[in-house]
């Protein structure tokens, strides 16, 4: 017997459920005009539309459903009933209902279900029915690896397939700064990397500086350690393991961004200790020479009813024969007295880069190896990295298959790190020409640097500074009894700091023979005669 199409009268059901979280279904009214749609194009009568916002993962838990079974139960043998579904898991997506279904087709007293795909009539097997509801939900299913599938192919073109990170925007399917957080984000990475500031301590100083999330609230230490920890501000994307080179503006430079990788993972990072003392160990006691510690003492503020720690130095009191470790030497006092010894070693900023100016010139026609061969190393390094540019823009293009590009990728990846390794030993080099000139400068430069700024400096490089500047520091009665600057600053100390070019540039003659031994202490600084240079 044929079926009759067009005698046939055809309920509509259309169905989304709010906890449906399948973004893939259509609306209810999408599903009610495609279907008009489709009974239009195939002549067929709809009698009946009906539509409900029930999940179907359950059965007894559809009114409008159950409504209509009763009545293709009911009134089935005598007329002939439909059902149009824009998919079959609209219908039923539990085993009972779905054999209810089932059941009303094989008694034919439902003569069709029509979808958007097919038709399932009451000549088809039940097991067939069971696939098509089955791979209705393999679609789903499908639907989402092809999500992912896109997600890869985005990645590979350079963009991001997501929300923005911090600091960043989503616009017209890009990735733009914003602008409001860009020396926010720089901030962050130069704490982290140059001040070596902990992730609570960021938190803190970062809120001062006024950054909060776009509802005006707090950031905490968490996100800041994601920030360090996310290369998509370098311009690197990282997803399920793999990276991908972005399209979007960084906002940090690569070498920032390792530098701060180093100290997260190789755990370089120096104890952030609450209370870090920058003058423990390098004070003696001039009493019986034992080194002086730091401790810290709570004092009570009386005004604010406040208590403020404060750093105090005292003699260890090794040899236990000493009575000066009853003495408390207070931190800002060392500062102080400190900062007067460096103030010996200001110098003419002016001064020091005219001098190292005319040296320049001066040594300009020499030929110097080593500069030479850093320079081509470099120069080499640069071709290296326009080379894989160049690749990855043949890449994307689609003109290099992947596993060549792969291939020729890490070739040149591993002659970049053979490259910069040898950069990096000719630079360990005994250091000639430019390049001794340069760590000359720079000398002067961080003495003079301590001799202006050393008050304001932080105390991590107040303690640096004072490591590499001073030793044998004595403290007698509190005081600063005896001190020696190391070479060669001792010798710089003595050197006129102001008064004309020509005073300075004759102290630091040309002519080796004319060299006060301590001016040859510069020296000291490689294996090549400085004064030479100067
Ligand atoms: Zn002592």
């Amino acid at each position: 017997m044929k079926t009759d199409f067009n005698k046939i009268k055809y309920i509509l059901y259309c169905r989304k459920s709010s906890e449906d979280k399948e973004r893939q279904v259509l609306s209810l009214g999408s599903q009610v005009s495609e279907m008009q749609r489709l009974a239009g194009n195939l002549g067929l009568e709809i009698t009946k539309t009906i539509t409900e916002s029930k999940s179907a993962k359950k059965p007894n838990n559809r009114p409008f459903f159950d409504e209509m079974i009763n009545l293709i139960k009911r009134y089935g043998e005598r007329q002939k009933y439909g059902i149009l579904c824009w998919k079959i898991d609209r219908l039923s997506r539990n085993p009972i209902d779905s054999a209810t279904i089932q059941w009303l087709l094989q008694q034919g007293k439902l003569q069709v279900i029509q979808t958007m795909e097919r038709q399932y009539l009451p000549s088809d097997n039940v097991l067939l029915f069971s696939v098509e509801s089955g791979m209705a939900n393999q679609y789903i299913l499908d639907l989402s690896k092809n999500v992912k599938r896109g997600n890869r192919t985005k990645l590979e073109q350079g963009g991001w397939p997501g929300l923005a990170p911090i600091g960043y925007l989503n616009a017209n399917c890009k990735i733009i700064i914003n602008e409001e957080y860009r020396h926010y984000i720089k901030q962050i990475f130069e704490l982290y990397v140059n001040k070596r500031k902990s992730f609570k301590q960021i938190e803190k100083i970062m809120h001062e500086n006024g950054m909060r999330t776009p509802g005006g609230r707090k950031y905490f230490s968490s996100t800041y350690h994601r920030i360090i920890n996310n290369p998509f501000y370098c311009g690197i994307m990282a997803r399920n393991g793999k990276t991908y080179v972005g399209n979007h503006e960084p906002v940090i430079s690569k070498e920032l961004f390792d530098q701060a990788q180093a100290i997260l993972h190789k755990k370089q990072q120096p104890k952030f200790k609450k209370h870090f003392f920058a003058f423990r160990g390098v004070m003696n006691c001039s009493n019986c020479g034992c080194i002086l510690t730091g401790e810290k003492v709570k004092k009570k503020i009386k005004a604010t009813n406040t208590i403020k720690i404060y750093n105090y130095y005292r003699c260890t009191n090794g040899k236990r024969q000493c009575e000066a470790h009853k003495k408390y030497l207070k931190e800002e006092k060392i500062v102080e007295m400190t900062a007067e010894i460096f103030k010996t070693l200001e110098y003419d900023e002016k001064l020091i880069n005219m001098v190292y100016k005319f040296k320049k010139t001066k040594y300009k026609s020499k030929n110097d190896y080593l500069d030479n061969a850093k320079q081509s190393v470099e120069k080499q390094i640069i071709l290296n990295k326009q080379k894989q540019d160049r690749l990855l823009d043949s890449y994307l293009a689609g003109l290099t298959p992947q596993a060549i590009y792969e291939n020729k990728v890490k070739d040149l990846q591993n002659e970049e790190v053979a490259l910069t390794a040898q950069s990096g030993n000719l630079s360990k080099k005994t250091p000639k020409g430019h390049t001794a000139l340069e760590l000359v400068k720079n000398e002067f430069l961080t003495a003079n640097n301590a001799g202006k700024r050393f008050i304001e400096l932080e105390k991590e490089d107040k303690s640096k500074i004072l490591n590499k500047l001073l030793w044998n520091l004595k403290i007698e009665d509190n005081k600063i009894a005896n001190f020696s600057l190391k070479e060669p600053y001792s010798w710089m100390q003595k050197t006129p700091k102001k008064g004309d070019f020509t005073s300075v540039s004759g102290c630091w003659d040309s002519n080796p023979g004319s060299h006060a031994p301590k001016a040859c202490a510069l020296s000291q600084l490689g294996h090549t005669p400085y004064c030479a240079l100067f």
